[in-house]
């Protein structure tokens, strides 16, 4: 099943897509158990949002080898967890804004999962349990920021250096699924879900075991190799097997 959340004649809802292609609109929550209102609308005469509205993104560093050797880095013994501000999140066709103090504004494309119910210290047998869905994420960083700095806060932190979207997949088989980003058209990253250093459950014990996770809450899981330079102008597109494609272009600051 597919949730989004959308504004349609000036009010945002959340719904999720019909087998016929329509928004559907829904009381609540999603991952409460939001219900049917009965509303449609078609796709088209909607503007999909973010997704969701997390408290908090945990994101995972250095989560795929070829990644970690394009970054000269040794893999890490443990996940590399830091944080972005919801203040980042953005949405589908929102542009990314490239702030004037970077010169090389990087595209991440991601997994991300939302997390479903509040916890703390959840084993990884039991990580499926806490976990909604999944969705599409480009964790943007400022990557000259990121090497002058001694942590990534600020090169990971600008406002609309969190795009999210377009939907939140519950049905994602995390077995593996092909992700892809494309920079004007041209395949830039290719990889496999299948190919994550640490998995989808362990990352949930290790992020759960140092902060309680809230619902709607969005981990991202880490980048593939190949990651590059993003100039004004570009459209970036994130796609990943099963989930859908999540779009932005960069404009200057
Ligand atoms: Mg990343």
């Amino acid at each position: 099943m597919k949730w989004l959340r959308y504004e349609h004649k000036g009010k945002v809802f959340y719904g999720f897509l019909t087998d016929a292609g329509l928004v559907a609109a829904a009381a609540g929550l999603p991952w409460e158990g939001a219900a049917p209102t009965g509303h449609t609308a078609a796709l088209s005469d909607v503007t999909v949002l973010a997704p969701c509205q997390p408290e908090k993104i945990v994101c995972v560093g250095v989560n795929y080898l070829d990644h970690a050797q394009e970054s000269n880095r040794s893999l890490p013994p443990e996940p590399l967890i830091f944080l972005k501000p919801p203040t980042a999140v953005i949405g589908p066709g929102e542009a990314i804004v490239h702030p004037d103090i970077s010169d090389n504004v990087h595209y991440e494309g991601e997994l991300a999962i939302v997390i479903k119910k509040r916890c703390r210290a959840v084993k990884k047998d039991e990580a499926a349990e806490y976990i909604f869905g999944c969705t599409c994420a480009n964790d943007v960083t400022a990557r000259d920021l990121q090497r002058k700095d001694i942590q990534f806060t600020r090169a990971k932190s600008f406002d609309t250096f969190c795009p999210l979207g377009p939907y939140i997949e519950t049905g994602f088989d995390f077995a593996g699924g092909e992700i892809k980003t494309r920079l004007n058209g041209r395949l830039v990253q290719s990889s496999n879900i299948n190919r994550l250093i640490f998995k989808v459950p362990e990352i949930i014990e290790f992020i759960s075991k140092v902060m309680t996770l809230c619902p709607g809450d969005v981990i991202l899981t880490g980048t593939p190799g190949g990651v590059g330079r993003m100039q004004d102008g570009d459209l970036v597109e994130v796609e990943i097997e099963g989930i859908g494609v999540l779009k932005n272009t960069v404009i200057g600051g």
